[in-house]
């Protein structure tokens, strides 16, 4: 068990950056110990449950890989916390499926939210829809509605699980790591984030569903390849890059730009 549970981040002065140090190393040392290369993605899963309980969390938007990943660990019954940014902009499909996987594993989701104050002060000065102006004001928004509250829910971790996959090419996630080192936001605490499913082709995560009757979320099936907030995120035509579906106002002049919303630019 790692012995920074009970680490806290915020803590001022020398004593609070030698924690931190000790704290990078062990995990530098547990990132060195992880045989990521044989490991199938249920070992990973129990080795991170083993090695940080209560401090590993499935941070997930309910794709196929998150439920997936879900469905492993309950099945297992690992001790894994689970996770979404519910940027009160998710489509209505998307909290009717969280109510729908709570269910169906008995567990508990974690729901982190925007600030309040911040979403009311940015509604104030550019209104609801600023994301229409201009790539500035949409990743502002952004980081407002998802990265924020996504660095609320990363303090209390000392591993991220998240469900990149490297075929996930259109999406520029070819460099998807199966376990690396991140820094805290703010701070350079480290985190260990773990992709368990990065080698994963869309074909072996299409039969694993399928083979263990695991709930699909209802807006692929209308066309998207992945989800996010209201209007933001559209479905895609056949031949459509899979990126053309988000914010599409800006297809036309941002075709070299990632058009990702900030949580996984570190891949
Ligand atoms: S996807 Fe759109 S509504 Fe959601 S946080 Fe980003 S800009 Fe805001």
């Amino acid at each position: 068990m790692i012995e920074s549970q009970t680490l806290q981040s915020a803590q001022p002065g020398a004593a609070a950056e030698q924690q931190i140090e000790a704290h990078n190393q062990r995990l530098e040392a547990f990132l060195k110990e992880l045989d990521s290369a044989s490991f199938r993605p249920e070992e990973i899963l129990a080795w991170a449950a083993d090695k940080f309980p209560g401090r590993a969390v499935i941070n997930t938007s309910f794709q196929r890989t998150g439920v997936a990943m879900i469905h492993m660990a309950t099945t297992l019954g690992l001790n894994l916390r689970f996770a979404t940014v519910d940027t009160l902009r998710l489509h209505p499909e998307t909290y009717a499926f969280i109510e729908e996987i709570k269910k169906r594993y008995q567990c508990a989701i974690e729901l982190y939210l925007p600030h309040a104050k911040h979403v009311e002060s940015m509604v104030e000065r550019f209104g609801e829809y600023l994301f229409f102006d201009s790539r500035e004001k949409q990743e502002y928004c952004c980081q407002v509605r998802k990265s924020r509250p996504n660095d609320v829910l990363l303090k209390t971790v000392d591993c991220w699980i998240a469900g990149l996959r490297q075929d996930q090419s259109a999406f520029r996630r070819e460099n998807a790591q199966v376990a690396s080192l991140e820094s805290e936001y703010g701070t350079h605490r480290k985190i260990l984030k773990l992709n368990p499913l990065a080698a994963w082709t869309e074909e072996e995560l299409l039969h694993y569903t399928e083979a263990h009757n695991i709930p699909v979320h209802p807006l692929y099936a209308q066309g998207y390849p992945s989800f996010g907030c209201t209007i933001c995120a559209t479905p895609i035509r056949t031949g459509e890059d899979k990126r053309a579906g988000r914010w599409r106002w800006f297809n036309e002049d941002d075709s070299a730009n990632p058009k990702e919303c900030g949580l996984h630019y570190n891949i």
